[in-house]
This record gives structure tokens, sequence and C-alpha cells, in this order.
């Protein structure tokens, strides 16, 4: 679930820290609100939603930039509010964020992330290591997806 960030200037750090509790585990003190923040998983969700390519891999075309946007009001988290009344943003519908691009060129990423993806399966055959690494990123990937 997208968290509270709590944000202050931290004694046992000496530099200012944001944390997903609101009384600092370090030094005591209490942060201050400062939006939300995401897990991991979370990002990797939006940013499967927002690109419609595979958060790991080849297929994340890496190397080309993406015309990602992401949203302003929420900061790319998408939820939007008050620790206590947080909920999807309302600019983003809390998605966060999305690609500032047209349908064809959203169609034509996809295509090379998925000719990205063969070649690396094809090039990657008899990498034995390499090829139990993706599927543990998978994994996660799918558990995401159930929630
Ligand atoms: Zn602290
Ligand atoms: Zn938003």
């Amino acid at each position: 679930m997208p968290h509270p960030i709590w944000r202050h200037d931290c004694r046992a750090f000496g530099s200012r820290i944001g944390t997903g509790a609101q009384i600092c585990p370090y030094c005591g003190e209490r942060g201050k609100f400062d939006g939300w923040g995401l897990s991991m998983v979370e990002h990797w969700g939006h940013y499967q939603r927002a690109t419609g390519l595979p958060a790991f891999g080849p297929g994340r075309l890496p190397g080309t930039k993406l015309p990602i946007v992401r949203c302003g009001t929420c900061r790319g988290i998408g939820i939007y509010g008050t620790p206590d009344q947080g909920g999807p943003c309302p600019d983003c519908d809390g998605r966060g964020m999305w690609l500032d691009a047209t349908e064809e060129e959203k169609a034509e990423l996809l295509r090379r992330s998925e000719a990205a993806a063969r070649r690396e399966e094809q090039a990657g055959a008899g990498r034995v290591e390499d090829e139990e690494d993706r599927d543990e990123a998978r994994d996660e990937a799918d558990d995401e997806d159930d929630e």
C-alpha cells in the first residue's frame, strides 16, 4: 500500500531524511508529512501501467528515453491528500504517470519492447543463471498483479 512519508532534520543522521514512520526510529523526533511514497513493487506497477512495457529486462528498452510524464499534483505517486484521508489523485486517477505519446507511438514502443525481449531470449539461450534471475523478477511482477 502507498504510505505517508514523514520528513525531518534528523539529529541521528545529521541530515534531512524521510521515513515511513511519523516518529523517527533513529532520533525519536516527529516528522512533518511530506506526501506519499510507494514500495518498489508499486513503482513497478505504475511504470508498467503507464508505459505498457515490462518493468524488467530488455523489454524495458534500456537506453531509450521514454516520454514519461509524472503527475505534478501527486508527484507521480497516484495518491493525494492527508495521511488520514489519502485517496487516488484526482488529476491522474491514481495512475501517477503516463506516456506523452500517441497511440501509434505507444504501439511502436510495445513492438520494439517485444522484439528486444525476443532477441535477448535467443541470445541468452544456454545462459542458465541469467534465465533464473529473470524468472525471479517476473514472479515479483506477477505478485503485484494479483493484488
Ligand atoms: Zn530522526
Ligand atoms: Zn496525480
